[in-house]
């Protein structure tokens, strides 16, 4: 060890130290020399940098505060909150639908409490998980049965499986979608063990593609929402009312993967393109299939609604246990359905139809309060600026919904340096980079947020 390198500690005499030796009892041995090893580690690199090495009094306290700060960061949680300030309201990499504070509640009392999860109050016996939803399900779609699964990517495969095994699915060419984390339509007929027959072109299929490919083999006519892209100029798809006589007229299903699904109509807030789940059902489609973490603005689910004795038939399916829906996912879904109707207003109670429609009016004077906070701060440049926000999730893409942003710039810093600082804060903050500044969104940031927002910026003049 050259000069004065060898004045840096063994790793064994600091354990050695009394306050250290306290840090082993609190958390752990390993933990301790992970973070003395980080430590001296970087005493040594910074010595062979710029030549000086000042060290600490390693048996002060403030130096065993700093180790055991380093053991309580490593410690930290992996999945942890972020704020999102992208705009995109479902945000896939974050988390999706955040959930209204009754769908927590009910969370918390179901993961605390026994429950009557496959308990019938009623007889006293063996009850089915099932039954806690449909009928609120059955309500607000008009369907005749439903069922509830872990994901709509589990829903998507339990129907076909239970329906179209050893048969053939009928597809429109336009309609093979890939969802994102290689989910991909082709593939998952092929792991349902039925054979796709694609029909049509790309941008058009006609109804007599359908009617032409129907056979012996044909179990089911799959449509789907082509939720994330969008083909435009000359297209033509039949309706589903077409579809759906086609189907009837030749004994086979018609079942509609519509991924995102709303219950009410969103098209007063700008949503034009997203087709609500009881006008599909009223078309004549036999099963439809949905999230329950878009635009339904609940827990992660997969919601299968429509012909009872399809539904009957996934209930029974072998599958359905492999998929079924988890006890707390269920309290939350509960719960949030309940939002749906009376006395409740599902636009101010659940979040994410609460930003989407929130006036924009309410964006703007958000952005207008940050940057009001950050007036003193004579380090950052910050301006309020027109923006475009998201739904998300593949849901309505295209579709952008007016938003205000702050631009910002940290002096000596460039916008992928602080992005990356504010991914390393405290609680991390999600922005987007616009020609070299970076945007907070404020359709997605909550009040409660801008302190944070304002106090991470700060962290970085301070660092
Ligand atoms: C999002 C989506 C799915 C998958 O839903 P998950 O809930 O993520 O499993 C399936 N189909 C379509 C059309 C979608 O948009």
């Amino acid at each position: 060890m050259a000069g004065p390198l060898k004045n840096l500690p063994q790793i064994q005499s600091l354990i050695d130290e009394p306050l250290i030796s306290l840090i082993v009892t609190q958390y752990s041995h390993s933990e301790t020399v992970d973070a003395l090893r980080a430590i001296i580690g970087a005493l040594r690199s910074s010595f062979l940098a710029d030549g000086e090495l000042s060290l600490p009094d390693f048996s002060s306290a403030a130096f065993a505060a700093s180790v055991a700060a380093r053991v309580e960061f490593a410690r930290r949680p992996s999945l942890r909150a972020v704020i999102n300030a992208t705009g995109v309201i479902i945000h896939t990499n974050l988390g999706r639908a955040p959930l209204a504070p009754s769908a927590i509640q009910a969370m918390q009392v179901t993961a605390e409490l026994p429950s009557n999860l496959e308990l019938n109050l009623d007889t006293g016996k063996r009850g089915s998980r099932h039954d806690h939803v449909e009928r609120q399900i059955c309500k607000l779609t008009g369907a005749q049965a439903a069922v509830v699964v872990n994901n709509c990517a589990a829903a998507v495969l339990l129907s076909l499986m239970a329906t179209a095994s050893g048969r053939s699915v009928i597809a429109s060419r336009g309609e093979l979608i890939e969802i994102g984390g290689s989910f991909r339509l082709p593939d998952v007929i092929a792991q349902s063990g039925s054979v796709l027959r694609e029909v049509g072109a790309t941008n058009r299929t006609r109804l007599s593609d359908y009617e032409a490919a129907i056979d012996e083999t044909t179990a089911v006519l799959l449509k789907s929402h082509t939720s994330n892209f969008k083909i435009v100029g000359f297209t033509s798809s039949p309706k589903r009312e077409e579809l759906a006589r086609l189907a009837a007229e030749k004994g086979v299903i018609l079942i509609e993967d519509l991924g995102s699904g709303v219950l009410l109509d969103l098209s007063p807030y700008g949503l034009q393109d997203e087709p609500v789940v009881s006008d599909i059902l009223k078309a004549g489609v036999d099963l439809v299939m949905f999230s329950g973490d878009k635009l339904l603005g609940g827990p992660q689910a997969g919601i299968i609604a429509g012909n009872r004795e399809i539904i009957a038939r996934l209930k029974s399916h072998p599958l359905m246990r492999a998929v079924r829906i988890d006890k707390l996912s269920l309290a939350a879904l509960e719960a949030t359905l309940r939002l749906y109707a009376a006395p409740f207003d599902p636009f101010a109670q659940i979040p994410v139809l609460a930003m989407l429609s929130e006036a924009v009016a309410d964006v703007e004077g958000r952005a207008q309060r940050l940057v009001h906070a950050l007036a003193e701060a004579q380090w950052v440049q910050v301006e309020v600026q027109p923006s475009i926000a998201h739904v998300g999730a593949g849901s309505v893409p295209e579709q952008g919904l007016p938003s205000f942003a702050v631009a910002c710039h940290v002096d000596g810093y460039s916008a992928e340096q602080v992005t990356a600082k504010l991914r390393a804060y405290q609680t991390p903050i999600i922005g987007r980079i616009e020609r070299g500044r970076v945007l907070f969104d404020m359709r997605t940031v909550r009040e409660s947020e801008l302190s944070i927002i304002v106090a991470a910026l700060h962290q970085i003049q301070d660092a």
